[in-house]
């Protein structure tokens, strides 16, 4: 759109280490350029000092993968939203597929953790995808109606500060990325949610085996204002070229 800035997080997933991070960030820091696409990393919870240090002075961004609903207190093993805040983030993942299916995490929790995000001052990404069966059996725009209906009930207010992500399960880490039109399509119905709530300029990301070859053609697409992308996040050189798409 010509209304909503593109935007490209990485997720890093459970990758990394201090010298390979130390040459992914000096790379994005030194090849992301200002007044483009807007570009961020969400690193694992131990390297966001590292992210916050090689990334600060650049217009590269940095987040977190997954927050805690808590304020604070006794939840070992949790991070909250403030010690986020208090490296810098700016975005945070809520309800990554990961999370949903090896964590158990409901969209009644995930919408609590994007509440929790933005009353800390993060970005939540709200992440929704349907799995392959889903698609099979023509689930798929109500497998996403259902997973936002509890993130639009926190209001247009709340929600236009989101950022919301469309990853199908069957695309993520797969290799196998939906076509430009099987993303437009749910993408079109998400787009149409959020202008009913009065939110219409959020931005909806696509995510699932994004690469640099086929980046462009994703995010050629009306309602795809950017990309999450995972695996291809590691490289510093495929990543940026996805960026430049
Ligand atoms: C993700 O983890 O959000 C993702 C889209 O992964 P990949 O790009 O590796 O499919």
């Amino acid at each position: 759109s010509i209304t909503r800035q593109r935007l490209v997080l990485g997720n890093w997933k459970m990758h990394g280490n201090q010298a390979d991070n130390a040459t992914l960030l000096s790379a994005l820091a030194q090849g992301v350029q200002a007044g483009g696409t807007e570009v961020g990393v969400c690193v694992p919870f131990p390297y966001l000092a590292q992210a916050q240090q090689a990334l600060s002075g650049s217009t590269v961004s940095w987040g977190a993968q997954d927050v805690s609903a808590q304020e604070q207190g006794a939840f070992t093993g949790e991070v909250s939203g403030a010690m986020l805040t208090d490296f810098a983030c700016r975005w945070v993942l809520v309800g990554h597929s990961e999370r949903r299916s090896l964590h158990a995490e409901t969209d009644a929790q995930v919408a609590d953790k994007a509440k929790a995000a933005l009353a800390a001052g993060l970005t939540p990404v709200v992440c929704v995808g349907e799995t392959l069966a889903e698609r099979e059996a023509d689930d798929t725009l109500a497998v996403i109606a259902r997973q936002l209906a509890p993130v639009l009930a926190l209001g247009a207010p709340a929600v236009s500060r989101m950022v919301l992500a469309y990853e199908p399960v069957w695309a993520i880490g797969t290799g196998r990325t939906a076509s430009p039109e099987q993303a437009q399509d749910v993408h079109a119905a998400i787009r149409q949610s959020l202008e009913q709530l009065g939110a219409g300029g959020v931005r909806v990301l696509y995510g699932g085996s994004v690469k640099a070859a086929s980046a462009a053609s994703l995010f050629a697409m009306p309602d795809i204002d950017g990309g999450l992308v995972g695996g291809a996040s590691l490289v510093a050189d495929e990543f940026l070229r996805i960026a430049a798409a």
